[in-house]
């Protein structure tokens, strides 16, 4: 048997971090048995439908690799995946379970819930003449007394009191199916084999495969996943604040890091390893280890994992994706290359860099302070002293470019005066820059800004210092 597996979004503009979780696990357990991933908009929920949501899950499912085997075709019409589309299916199958007994006619208050509908006793015949008659009506699930059990991959065997269950709408009377019923339509023309969805369909699955067995149809197996929290209380919704995917990418977190980040939210790998491509993880991802606890959103974990992208990635590539937050250095006489190396060691993601490197933009707040460090054994007036020497050595001195031969150089200059390295190291730095924290050391920093710069800001410093 094929495993069809699907991802359901609804188009309502952005995509949620439990959403893309959902759709990588949907994927991984398709593509680990070298099945199909398919790709449904269910978008018949009209008010919270959102222009240009349609192409924005197309784009992260690009970006992020999860590439859909069948789905709609958003540079032609839309194929066969919109439900908006599909309206006559489901009304056809909404007329058909009211024949089998699955659902009933109403009349009542239109869309409300109704827990206990008086139409349900109304004989098909009656409900017929009533339609003729151009009555609204809506077509309601008919839910038998008993119980009901099913089989869930994460959460076990799960029992039900069918009393529980409300008789809800399947059809509205605008001819739309609600999501509870164009789902299970879809899956089963679908021919899904495996539902993977939030737990929070845990609750209504009952319902559904009332649904099932009135149509005579076969259940999928379900995996329901536990949630993604903000913390222990409260989910994480985009609603109040907390990040989408779309987010994370403006921050510049790497689509692959995001990618395994969120296969780690969840489910446990078998070994310590933590670090998976998507390849990798199709092989790796077992069902059985998804967690039934809730998984809180770490930030500070992600930032991890996407500093360790970002320091796989080349040099060159590093720099074309820190480009665009150099603008403001462009017209600068700074050497961009030598600050991508140097940010790339340090920072986790892209959006950083924007204050690692205001230092380039305005050397001197100028702060005596600074140039007091303990561990350093270094003074106002020693650091003073080391300027004036590093100043007479720089002068002459003409390979900026090269991290090697300015290290040697102030390693002599130590040498040649018996103090230790930080003693001109870091006064350096800080007249460069006049910060506690910089992306680089005095090496760097010197290469960044070239010759030109860098001793007209110890000229500068120097000035001050003595004034
Ligand atoms: N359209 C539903 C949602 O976005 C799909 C749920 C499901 O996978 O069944 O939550």
């Amino acid at each position: 048997m094929e495993i069809r597996t699907r991802f359901a979004p609804s188009p309502t503009g952005y995509m949620h971090i439990g959403n893309l979780r959902t759709a990588l696990y949907e994927y991984l357990i398709a593509k680990k048995e070298n099945g199909k991933f398919i790709l449904r908009i269910e978008d018949t929920d009209k008010a919270r439908q959102v222009d240009g949501a349609i192409e924005m899950i197309y784009q992260t499912l690009a970006d992020t690799g999860l590439k859909h085997d069948e789905g709609p075709d958003i540079s032609g019409p839309y194929g066969p995946y919109i439900q908006s589309k599909r309206l006559e299916i489901y009304q056809k199958y909404a007329h058909q379970l009211v024949e089998l007994g699955g659902a009933h006619y109403c009349f009542c208050n239109q869309d409300d819930e109704n827990d206990h509908d008086p139409c349900r006793e109304l004989s098909i015949e009656t409900a017929r003449k009533m339609i003729a008659e151009g009555k609204s009506y809506v077509i309601r699930q008919t839910i038998p007394s008993g119980n009901t059990t099913f089989y869930d991959e994460v959460y076990g065997e799960i029992t039900v009191d069918n009393n529980t269950l409300d008789e809800g709408v399947l059809l509205k009377s605008d001819g739309y199916p609600t999501y509870n019923f164009a789902n299970i339509v879809d899956d089963h023309l679908m021919h899904i084999t495996h539902v993977i969805r939030g737990n929070e369909y845990l609750s209504s699955t009952p319902k559904y495969n009332l649904i099932y067995q009135a149509f005579n149809w076969e259940i999928p197996t379900y995996i329901h996943v536990p949630p993604v929290m903000k913390d222990e209380q409260h989910k994480l919704s985009k609603r109040n604040g907390d990040a989408s995917y779309q987010d994370l990418v403006k921050q510049g977190y790497l689509s692959e890091a995001i990618i395994n980040y969120l296969a780690l939210l969840g489910w446990a790998p078998e070994g310590e390893e933590e670090i998976f491509s998507l390849d990798e993880l199709i092989k790796q991802f077992d069902v059985k280890r998804i967690s039934k606890a809730p998984a809180i959103f770490d930030l500070e974990k992600l930032k991890w994992l996407n500093g360790i992208y970002l320091r796989k990635l080349s040099l060159e590539e590093f720099h074309q994706l820190a480009m665009p937050y150099y603008q403001r250095l462009i017209h600068r006489n700074v050497d961009l290359m030598e600050l991508s190396k140097v940010l790339q060691l340090r920072i986790s993601y892209l959006a950083e860099i924007e204050s690692m490197i205001d230092f380039i933009d305005e050397p001197c707040n100028y702060d005596a302070g600074l140039f007091k460090n303990k561990k350093m054994k270094t003074n106002l007036e020693n650091s003073l002293e080391a300027l004036l020497w590093i100043q007479e050595k720089l002068i002459d001195f003409n390979s900026f470019d090269d991290d090697e031969k300015l290290h040697q150089l102030f390693v002599n200059l130590a040498k040649e005066k018996e103090v230790k390295n930080g003693r001109i190291m870091f006064p350096l730095r800080v007249a460069l820059t006049f910060k506690a924290f910089t992306p680089g050391g005095a090496v760097e920093i010197a290469h960044i800004l070239g010759k030109e710069e860098t001793l007209r800001r110890i000229d500068l410093a120097i000035k001050q210092m003595s004034a």
